[in-house]
């Protein structure tokens, strides 16, 4: 099977052109007339010659997904369902503009992107974790997915997250090549620290993230402050344990300089007391750092099983003291308002419904 031209960031294709008899600077060509112009067939690079255009066509893809589906909610979001080559299928939302703290963000619009074909992880509160893990998706699989949302809407996406389907970190590799490519300085994709790369904890994937400083902001679902109830909701993620956890991303702060994000979902009676504010409080004071807190969205379209069915949303109210008891602490938190509840889109609920049904 050909590959696909975007799985190839510009020193491959550099490389790659040259070893075919081709001048290096051809390859800038070929990638500005993708991300610039956003071409769909090599036939349209009229700056190339013809025989370099034949020869793009007879040795790669340029199309990526077979089939793109789309579904509107009531307060802007959009959710993709883009069908992949092989048959597989993966889902990415499109926030307008997030709500933090119940105010609109300015014109920011988010796109968050998959970045595997279901999850090894299992987390007991997300839907995706239901679906069984069937690969990484390829970097032109993930940028993609960018490409077609910017494409569907007409205007610029400005904000991109790694948290949709599948962890980031354990699909280390595409996700770098496509941060460099969306960065890229004479391609203006996206602006450099307007990329998060969520990571539900996978430590190996955190310390190598610091030591190549690719430059991105780093969020943590958290979740938990005991490792008793961090080992229920993210059973997959057992070996890594809080203090290794808190100490890569220490090590991350030290390295980067760039604060961190730790995502907090919010359970009923589950996580939501004094003491879990306390404990927030101190992990959050350990380096720069700001908490997301985020209202859980139920998962019953998965019939959850165990420990997953006894996860209840905490109240508007619960959650709203949660947060003044964390701002009285000095702590810099945050309320994300999931979006797209209607269409199943808010955060952890990804989970190709129909395919679960
Ligand atoms: S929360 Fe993230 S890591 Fe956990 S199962 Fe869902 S997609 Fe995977």
């Amino acid at each position: 099977m050909k590959p696909n031209i975007k799985d190839f960031d510009l020193s491959e294709l550099k490389e790659l052109l040259l070893s075919s008899g081709e001048q290096r600077y051809r390859a800038e060509q070929v990638l500005r007339a993708i991300y610039i112009y956003r071409i769909s067939s090599f036939d349209e690079i009229k700056i190339i010659p013809k025989h370099l255009r034949d020869y793009l066509t007879e040795k790669f893809k340029i199309t990526v997904f077979r089939n793109i589906s789309y579904q509107h909610s009531s307060d802007g979001t959009i959710k993709f369902l883009f069908h992949l080559s092989d048959g597989e299928a993966i889902e990415s939302v499109l926030i307008p503009s997030e709500f933090v703290n119940n105010k609109k963000s300015g014109s920011r619009k988010t796109l968050c992107v998959s970045t595997q074909v279901g999850c090894t992880f299992n987390c007991a509160f997300c839907a995706t974790g239901k679906l069984k893990f069937k690969r990484n998706l390829n970097t032109s699989e993930i940028i993609e997915q960018y490409l077609q949302a910017e494409k569907f809407i007409g205007e610029k996406i400005t904000n991109i997250v790694f948290m949709g389907m599948g962890e980031p970190l354990l699909n280390y590799d595409n996700v770098k090549k496509a941060v460099i490519i969306l960065l890229y300085p004479m391609f203006k994709l996206i602006n450099s620290k307007k990329i998060t790369i969520s990571t539900s904890g996978f430590i190996p994937g955190i310390i190598k993230l610091a030591d190549e400083h690719l430059p991105v902001k780093l969020a943590l679902s958290l979740h938990a402050t005991t490792q008793g109830l961090r080992d229920k909701l993210l059973p997959n993620c057992k070996s890594w344990k809080l203090k290794e956890l808190f100490d890569s991303m220490e090590y991350y702060y030290r390295k980067t300089s760039t604060p961190v994000t730790y995502e907090y979902i919010l359970f009923d009676g589950i996580n939501d007391t004094q003491d879990d504010i306390k404990r927030l409080s101190r992990i959050s004071k350990r380096i720069p750092s700001k908490i997301n807190l985020i209202p859980f969205h139920t998962i019953d379209f998965t019939n959850p099983t165990g420990f997953s069915e006894t996860l209840k949303p905490a109240s508007g109210n619960k959650i709203h003291w949660f947060l003044r008891e964390l701002k009285n602490k000095g702590i810099n938190a945050f309320l994300r308002t999931s979006s797209g509840l209607d269409i199943d889109a808010a955060c952890g609920q990804l989970a190709l419904k129909s395919g679960l049904s």
